[in-house]
Parts: structure tokens; C-alpha cells; sequence
């Protein structure tokens, strides 16, 4: 069976080795070393001034829109993971959908600009694929209006944008490191900022607002994660250049082997360097997609539609005007892809989905 993607699980003794430390010290959770350790290694990586290491990526989209204080419109795009307007609408916030690039997926400037109301108060958007947005022209349209900027970077890991790592842009990046991600600390998150007032207010918020044991700073969230997954990152950061390059060869291998498909891929941002976190090929029909489905997962290959379905449409929202999200969510499929993924089934898949084409 191949699923669309596998984690990655280095091998356990290195794994035991921080297990035994966590023995040692009987320090489990609340900032221990370990996540002390991996922030600082993240940060490094990340390029990031401040980075906080959270329970998951959605808890980090909450305590983002919580730190910058976002009260009614938020901006945002209708093709992403649904953690991302599900987080707009927890905080109390309404999400107001601006349609998306019809060649990089990511959420369209102008149609950004089109949205805005006297209730607007910021923009959340998603760097699709790992695929950086067009960070210039949103940025300009958020400084004009005076619009916070939160970035849904949960795909973004190693993506750079003008040679500087795509986590240093907006107001707050947030990154998931759940299990299906390019990095993963089994679950996991983050935000990261360059701004040392947020920073502090999301450190209290992380830790239930305490400021000492009896004082507390405002209201807070359980955001912390434990040393046992922050062990996991520390391993797994060690893997991180064999993972991306290994992800690296399989997209060039779907490309050489899929030449003859007729799909669409997404075009990646100029100036820009993309991690090649996933594989999405968007076919000509609803139809075409359906049938390849179909013939794969006989062959006990299980793609998975992504995004699908395309957010605005969500029973707790506000449907926006979104045809071109709309259209190619009902036509994208991510096809495998996965450390442990080989050359030989990247071949197999592929041949499955030209005789679905030519036949
Ligand atoms: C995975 C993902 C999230 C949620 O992250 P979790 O760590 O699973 O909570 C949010 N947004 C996007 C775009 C994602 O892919």
C-alpha cells in the first residue's frame, strides 16, 4: 500500500538516546531542555529572530490571531488546510475569502485588495505547497490599509523567498511539524516573529498567561509541547538535508515520468526557492481526476484530493466569491510522496495514470 505521504521515523536507537536523558532529568513538559534546545536549532534553521514551539500548527494560527488582537474581517484564502479558517472563526473573528492565483493556488493581491472593508483588521494567508504567496504585493496592501499580516507557513519548511528564509515575512509566520509534514515532531507547531513584543505576549499565552506561578499577564492557552516530541525534531532535524534532497529527486522524477499527462502544476513564486513538500498535478476534468483515483487505489495507491473541498463552501462560513478555488480544488490531487518512496513506484503510479489518459 502506498499512502500520499509516509512519516519519516529515524532509527529508534538514536531516538532512546534523548529517552534516556528525559529518564535521567524526569523533566517531561513545561519548556524543558530539549524544547529549549530545539527552538534554538529551529530558529537557527528558520532563519527566525523569535520562534516559540507549540503543541500543533493550529493552536499557533489561535495564538497568532490572539497576540495581534484581530477583531472582525479577516482576509483569507479559501484553498488551504481547513485549520486555517476554522482558526479565524474560533478566535470569533469572520473569515471573508479572496479568490486565488489560478497559476500558483496562493491567495490573489488584487482580489485581496477587493475584499477589504472598514472591518477589516488583517490577512491570513497560506504559502500553498510550501509555494511562497506574493509576499511584496501583500505586504504593500496591508501597510496602505493598516493590516496585520499572518502567514499560514505549515507547508514552508526550508522554503526560501528573496534568498531569506519565508518565515521572516508578515507579522507572525506559523509552521505545523505535524506527523505528515516535510519536518515533524510528531505534533507539533510554531510562530515566529521579529517582533519582541509579540514574542512576550505569546510566551505568556503559550503558558495559560502565567507570568510567575501566581501572577498571570492576561488570558493564556495550554500551547506547550512536551520534551518527548521536541526529542523527536531534535532527531529528525539531524535528517532534515537528506529528507528535502531526497523529496527533491522524486518531484523531478514525476515531472520526467509525467511529461505526456495532461495536467497542470503550480507555478512557483519568482524569486523564490521551494522545498517540494508535495506533488499536486490538477487535472483537465473533475472526471479525469475520479478515474485516476480509482484506478490507483485498486492498485492499493491511496493520492489524496488537497485541497478538497475548497473553504468557502464550509457549513460555518460565509460563502465567498471564489470560482477559481472553487474549480481547482474539485480538480488537484497530491500524489505520494514520502522519504521511504521509490524510484520504482514513482514509476508505477505514474504509468497508471497515462493509461487512464490514453485509454
Ligand atoms: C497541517 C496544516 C495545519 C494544521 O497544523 P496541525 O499541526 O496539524 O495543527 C494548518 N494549515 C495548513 C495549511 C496545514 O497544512
Amino acid at each position: 500500500m502506498i499512502n500520499v505521504t509516509k512519516p519519516f521515523l529515524p532509527e529508534i536507537e538514536e531516538y532512546i538516546e534523548y529517552l534516556k536523558g528525559i529518564w535521567e532529568r524526569n523533566w517531561l513538559t513545561n519548556n524543558g531542555p530539549l524544547v529549549n534546545d530545539l527552538e534554538l536549532k529551529l530558529k537557527d534553521y528558520l532563519q527566525a529572530k523569535h520562534l516559540l514551539y507549540l503543541g500543533n500548527g493550529t493552536i499557533a494560527l489561535q495564538i497568532a490571531l490572539k497576540a495581534l488582537g484581530l477583531k472582525g474581517e479577516i482576509i483569507t484564502t479559501p484553498f488551504s488546510y481547513v485549520a486555517t479558517t476554522s482558526s479565524i472563526v474560533w478566535e470569533g473573528c469572520v473569515p471573508v475569502f479572496a479568490d486565488i492565483d489560478k497559476d500558483t493556488f496562493n491567495i490573489d493581491p488584487a482580489k485581496i485588495e477587493q475584499a477589504i472593508t472598514d472591518k477589516t483588521t488583517g490577512i491570513l494567508a497560506t504559502h500553498v505547497f510550501g509555494n511562497p504567496c506574493d509576499i511584496d504585493a501583500i505586504q504593500k496592501i496591508a501597510d496602505k490599509h493598516n493590516l496585520k499580516v499572518i502567514y499560514d507557513a505549515a507547508h514552508c519548511f526550508g522554503t526560501l523567498y528573496k534568498g531569506k528564509s519565508v518565515f521572516n515575512y508578515g507579522d507572525i509566520s506559523t509552521a505545523s511539524f505535524h506527523a505528515t509534514k516535510i519536518f515533524h515532531t510528531i505534533e507539533g507547531g510554531a510562530v515566529v516573529t521579529n517582533n519582541p513584543e509579540l514574542l512576550k505576549k505569546m510566551a505568556f499565552m503559550r503558558n495559560f498567561g502565567h507570568e510567575t506561578s501566581e501572577t498571570f499577564a492576561g488570558v493564556g492557552i495550554n500551547g506547550k509541547n512536551s520534551e518527548f516530541h521536541a526529542a523527536m525534531g531534535l532527531v529528525n532535524l539531524k535528517h532534515i538535508g537528506a529528507i528535502m534532497q531526497s523529496r527533491k529527486e522524486q518531484c523531478k522524477m514525476y515531472d520526467k515520468e509525467l511529461a505526456d499527462l495532461r495536467v497542470k502544476r503550480p507555478k512557483i513564486q519568482a524569486n523564490s526557492e521551494w522545498n517540494h513538500s508535495y506533488y499536486p498535478v490538477v487535472f483537465e476534468s473533475e472526471e479525469f481526476l475520479l478515474r485516476s483515483i480509482a484506478e490507483l487505489n485498486d492498485n492499493w495507491i491511496y493520492p489524496r484530493r488537497y485541497f478538497y473541498p475548497s473553504l468557502s463552501g464550509l457549513n460555518y462560513v460565509q460563502k465567498g466569491d471564489t470560482p477559481i478555488s472553487d474549480n481547482i480544488s474539485r480538480r488537484i490531487l497530491s500524489l505520494p510522496l514520502a522519504h521511504s518512496l521509490k524510484r520504482e513506484e514513482i514509476a508505477f503510479i505514474s504509468r497508471i495514470l497515462l493509461r487512464v489518459q490514453n485509454n
